[in-house]
């Protein structure tokens, strides 16, 4: 029986891929800015429509250098419903997060929450948005202003998404990418740092390079966040299909909408004024007992939701002791149904027939 997991990645055929790789054969440069990451770059930001867009070689290093780029010094406010790399990146570089519980409507951060955690020593907001849905980006806003905090927004899962009409990339004072194979819009491994700010865009173009200020010079300290023509070829093979995967996940999205209207089983709210980009089909079950025995029905059919997000960020070992209940509750009880481009409608019908048991 064929195995369906939560995601599957798109691959564009082994001969458009070659052809990239004939070009990066005849230059002989496999990396530093070469040909192929100065055109995906230029074409991303097109696409996206955002000033500054700077390829990093993960989501995890770009959320760190964006940290180091802001100048961020001890609290963090964050989310703990989000993957591990978060909060992690918080910690790495010698910050703390602290956590500010979610909106149990769209699971994005709650602004209410943040302003209870600000104290002196807070620098930045740190949020995500959760499976793309926009966090409410007016409140914190306003809430960064009046205490003069610095706002990132991890938007690994936000590719292609709009919120007001523009790419929710443009909001904050920088917004991170994750172009991972499991993720929409792919490299291979890959991420990006997005931002409007030409001084800071300016920064990461140096940091991301060891600090380099032309061959013989430094800036300053710096890291190695730099991805590769290999990974460019990737980025520039899957980009032109983006609104092709879009459109035949959300397909599926609406199928599975219909099937199970009458099951009892809730999504998240999508926040108003969006358009979404079909990344991920979160379910809330009422318990967790009931999600893990549908969950064992389905494994038993070799098909592979994920429990995503979960844990609670707040209940890893190196975050201190910071009850969340709300964000507790969610990621006991949440699951990530299968959703890709090339997964068909008899299998999403399969799969919510074995959901409703
Ligand atoms: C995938 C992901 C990341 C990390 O990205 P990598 O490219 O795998 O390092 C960060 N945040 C969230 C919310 C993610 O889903």
């Amino acid at each position: 029986m064929k195995q369906i997991n939560v995601t599957k990645t798109y691959l564009p055929s082994i001969d458009e891929y070659s052809k990239y790789l004939e070009g990066i054969w005849d230059r002989g440069q496999l990396t530093n800015n070469g040909k192929l990451l100065l055109e995906l770059e230029d074409k991303l930001k097109k696409f996206l429509g955002v000033k500054h867009l700077l390829l990093i070689n993960n989501g995890t290093i770009a959320l760190q250098i964006a940290i180091r780029a802001l100048e961020l010094k001890n609290e963090i406010i964050t989310t703990p419903f989000s993957y591990a790399a978060t909060t992690t990146s918080i910690v790495w570089e010698n910050c703390v997060p602290v956590f500010a519980d979610i909106d149990e409507r769209n699971l994005c951060i709650n602004p209410d929450e943040i302003r209870r955690k600000i104290s002196p020593r807070t620098s930045a907001i740190l949020a995500t948005h959760v499976y793309g849905n926009p966090c409410n980006i007016e409140e914190i806003k306003t809430i960064a202003n009046e205490n003069n905090l610095k706002i990132i927004y991890d938007a690994a899962h936000a590719f292609g998404v709009n919120y007001n009409g523009k790419s929710v990339l443009n909001y904050g004072d920088a917004s991170i990418l994750s172009f991972h194979a499991t993720k929409l819009f792919h490299t291979i491994e890959g991420g990006a740092i997005v931002t409007d700010n030409d001084e800071l865009a300016y920064k990461i173009s140096y940091l991301r390079n060891f600090g380099h200020n032309g061959p013989e010079a430094f800036h300053s300290y710096g890291t190695n966040g730099k991805a590769s023509e290999f990974n460019a070829a990737m980025g520039l093979c899957v980009l032109p299909k983006v609104p092709e995967l879009i459109q035949a996940r959300k397909i599926i999205s609406q199928l599975y909408d219909t099937l199970l209207k009458d099951s009892g089983l809730e999504k998240p709210d999508l926040r108003t004024n969006t358009e979404y980009n079909y990344s991920y089909y979160p379910l809330l079950f009422k318990t967790e007992t009931e999600l893990l025995v549908v969950r064992d029905r389905l494994n038993c059919e070799n098909i592979f939701p994920r429990r995503y997000f979960y844990p609670s960020l707040n209940t890893l070992n190196y975050t201190g002791n910071q009850p969340m209940p709300i964000a507790e509750n969610i990621a006991s009880r949440v699951m990530c149904l299968p959703l890709y481009h090339s997964l068909s409608e008899d299998e999403a019908r399969k799969i919510v027939s074995i959901i409703k048991g």
